[in-house]
């Protein structure tokens, strides 16, 4: 048993199951995310004999650490190795009040989203639980405390590769034990995950494990939104947004996060603006708007400034609020939508592309 793919209740559970008392779930958990200790022998509020067991019976297995990468803005990229040829990637983003760090969830991703480096890499498989934990266990690790003996990671955004709603049982245990004081003790408005609309499960997560949600938009309307991003076809938008708003009434944070990614000429213009505000005008939100990020082959460029600045000022004037993600990090390729690691595609989208490419020429 890999101890890092269980939460407090889980592990309550597994030390019943070989006859322990279930309490030591907690001291257990923290030594494993509190202090980051991989070896039982250093447990030492345990008794010998116990710790012998866990010793044979368990294991603490998070991804192997294979790289990690520093820009210079001070954002850090690592990178896991999850199998054979299979690598993901998270990034750390300090800022003045606050160091998020960015998780992925799944090798590769099924969504096919144009605009975006995983969603052109295809699909390998969910990421498990110890996977999905082990960055933050690692990153805290690697970062170590600020000055005054606290956490460095403070927010954690589930918006590395992968869809994390399509991986549900593994990110919602994940999500348990970041928000335990046993665990990571974080607050649930300093957890975000990050969906393209897998609307089924946007109710799921508000029931389990409520956190503060973000929605990849994109576009307006669905004529525009299912070019973009495939899965609007099966989530269109009307569904999209009463799961927005049914997400809102009771969630940690009392608004949405809209990710808009400003393709030039595609979604950025005065009028796609004025559709947005038709479109969320029931949900209470906040726009995010990421200017693009380019990858190699990608088929987009990002929209210049003063059309940034413009779309935004739009949206303000109705009264919404809207941010302009900085760019972090892209000199070392962990820009939103840069990250790419490396994905064994079992979908084989890639040999698709490229016999559709030859057909093509
Ligand atoms: N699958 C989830 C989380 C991963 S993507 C989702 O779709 O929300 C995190 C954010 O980065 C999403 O809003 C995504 O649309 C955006 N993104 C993807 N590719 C991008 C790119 N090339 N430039 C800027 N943002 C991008």
């Amino acid at each position: 048993m890999n101890l890092l793919d269980l939460d407090t209740a889980g592990l309550a559970a597994w030390f019943a199951s070989i006859g322990e008392k279930p309490f030591r779930a907690r001291q257990v958990m923290r030594w494993l995310h509190h202090h980051g200790v991989q070896d039982f022998a250093e447990m030492t509020d345990l008794g010998k004999e116990l710790r012998a067991r866990l010793a044979a019976l368990a294991e603490v297995r998070p991804p192997r650490l294979v790289a990690s990468q520093s820009a210079a803005d001070g954002t850090r990229k690592f990178l896991f190795e999850v199998g054979p040829g299979n690598c993901v990637e998270t990034v750390f983003i300090p800022e003045d009040d606050r160091g998020t760090l960015c998780v992925s969830t799944q090798v590769g991703c099924a969504l096919e989203c144009g605009f975006c480096a995983t969603g052109r890499q295809g699909f390998n498989r969910n990421l498990t639980v110890a996977e999905i934990v082990g960055q933050l266990w690692w990153a805290n690790k690697a970062l170590g405390r600020d000055p005054r003996g606290g956490r460095v990671i403070t927010n954690v955004v589930l918006m590395g590769m992968g869809e994390p709603l399509l991986n549900f049982e593994h990110v919602a245990t994940a999500l348990s034990i970041m928000l335990d004081d046993y665990g990571y003790g974080l607050s649930r408005r300093r957890v975000t995950v990050s969906t393209a609309g897998i609307v089924p499960a946007m109710d799921r997560l508000r029931e389990r494990v409520p956190v503060a949600l973000a929605v990849s938009l994109h576009a307006p309307d669905d004529e525009l939104r299912s070019r973009l991003m495939p899965i609007n076809r099966k989530y269109p938008l009307v569904e999209l947004m009463a799961a927005c708003r049914r997400y809102v009434e009771d969630a940690p944070r009392d608004f949405i996060t809209f990710e808009y990614v400003l393709l030039d000429g595609v979604n950025d213009r005065p009028e796609h603006a004025h559709a947005l505000i038709e479109l969320t005008r029931e949900v209470p939100c906040k726009f995010n708007l990421i200017p693009f990020n380019p990858f190699p082959g990608s088929a987009y460029r990002r929209s210049p400034p003063e059309r940034v600045r413009a779309f935004a000022a739009i949206l303000q004037a109705a009264g919404l609020i809207a941010t302009t993600r900085k760019t972090r990090g892209d000199d070392i390729d962990a820009a939103c939508g840069q990250l790419a690691g490396q994905v064994v595609d079992r979908t084989r989208r890639t040999l698709r592309r490229e016999a559709a490419t030859e057909a093509v020429a």
